[in-house]
């Protein structure tokens, strides 16, 4: 649902000029520099970048879910690390505030978030619980009017540079499963919390992440969120199902971009006294991009649609996920073999590309966990109930 058509179509023409005129000529230096520059942050915080998703009541811009994959497609057409930095913001980090959080925690927290003040994280993974999260060991023990929470996170995007943490711990250790779960809201500087050393990655530098540590650290039962213990994997699982066709559409832009990278380089690119682009060969691989770009696309608006009119879409959320990662890195890896050699290359952003969007495939559900999900709620459509 887009509510105001016009409007937003002014919108999505200004985000897509400040995307290549702002962010784009800053990519290099992000990667050399590994971070978003201070001033670079400043004008997507002035731009609202950090609120699509917050309630306009509480700053934000309030979109919907069509208007929030449509801008996702335009703001990821840049190195991934711009979108990262807000990315939180506008998912994981502020997610579980928005659909569960009581009227005193959005207010304390949610204007912050949206003009980018504050930093959300999300830290649901552990060592021992990645694909099988509801196993996750951090405990949050009551005492008094506080909870103890003690145990460590890993893999957690933007801690290193977030204020507020949203984080899941087992408030009953008699239940190992998903029910043990609550969800809380842990300030950065609350004693006992502490972040790791940014990990050195793969790709998607300027984008930071690192463990989180819990060493009895107490956090106020007013930051419990959704208002009893057990609720915090379903408030987990409501995050990532909106989530999951957020960064389908995140996997959008990146493709987009690489074919228009690699449309240019193929048309001016000349062997046997003819563009490459020229050779069918060449052209095959520029129609499958083409073709899927335009598949996931369809995809993800349909899929977005759909939720903003309140139809159940948690099977279609892992259609996108799935189907938007996959195609992805396969664009990639046919734009790095257009590029010939220089594919091969540091420093070009086919190259850069090519190893930031390889974890799209690995978090928010690995692909194989997506494929499980699909097949299994396949099977339940059909009456069957088939588990591993
Ligand atoms: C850079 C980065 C950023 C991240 N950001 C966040 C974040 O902000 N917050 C957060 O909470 N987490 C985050 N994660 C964690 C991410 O979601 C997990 O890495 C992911 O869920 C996979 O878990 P794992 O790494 O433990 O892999 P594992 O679960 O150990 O999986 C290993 C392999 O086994 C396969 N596998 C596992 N179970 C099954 C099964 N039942 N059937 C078939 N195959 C299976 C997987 O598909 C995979 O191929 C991030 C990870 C990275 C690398």
């Amino acid at each position: 649902m887009i509510r105001d058509p016009q409007g937003f179509e002014i919108f999505l023409g200004k985000l897509r000029d400040f995307v290549r005129n702002r962010l784009v000529p800053r990519e290099a230096e992000v990667a050399r520099l590994d971070e978003v520059p201070a001033d670079v942050v400043a004008e997507m915080a002035a731009g609202g970048l950090f609120g699509y998703s917050i309630p306009e009541a509480y700053g934000g811009a309030g979109m919907t879910t069509e208007e929030l994959v449509l801008a996702a497609i335009e703001l990821s057409q840049c190195s991934v690390a711009f979108r990262a930095r807000v990315g939180t913001n506008t998912g994981i980090g502020s997610e579980a505030l928005v659909i569960e959080g009581s009227e005193a925690q959005k207010q304390r927290y949610l204007p912050d978030m949206a003009s980018g003040r504050l930093t959300g994280c999300f830290a649901l993974t552990e060592p021992e619980a990645g694909s099988d999260a509801a196993a996750l060991k951090t405990t949050a023990v009551r005492s008094g009017d506080s909870y103890l929470l003690n145990g460590s996170k890993c893999f957690i995007t933007n801690a290193p540079i977030a204020g507020l943490f949203t984080v899941m711990a087992r408030t009953d250790p008699a239940n190992p499963g998903a029910a043990g779960v609550s969800a809380f809201l842990v300030e950065r500087d609350t004693p006992g919390l502490s972040t790791g050393t940014p990990y050195a990655k793969m790709g998607q530098a300027g984008s930071p992440v690192s463990e989180v540590h819990f060493d009895n650290c107490r956090v106020p039962s007013a930051n419990l969120i959704g208002g009893e213990e057990g609720r915090g994997f379903k408030i987990a699982m409501k995050v990532l199902n909106k989530q999951r066709i957020h960064l389908a559409a995140l996997c959008i832009g990146p493709a987009i971009r690489m074919l228009d990278d690699i449309v240019q380089h193929t048309a001016n690119r000349t062997q046997f006294g003819q563009p490459v682009g020229a050779f069918q060969l060449v052209q095959a691989m520029i129609a499958d991009c083409q073709t899927e770009i335009h598949a996931a696309r369809a995809l993800v608006l349909e899929t977005a649609r759909k939720r903003d009119e309140g139809i159940d879409v948690t099977m279609e959320a892992s259609i996108c996920k799935y189907f938007a990662s996959e195609m992805c890195g396969r664009v990639a890896d046919r734009c790095v073999q257009m590029l010939g050699g220089y594919g091969f290359i540091a420093d070009n952003s086919i190259e850069r590309f090519y190893r930031d969007v390889r974890l799209f495939r690995l978090y928010e559900g690995t692909s194989q966990i997506h494929q499980i999900n699909i097949a299994r709620r396949t099977f339940g459509q059909a009456g069957y109930d088939i588990k591993s």
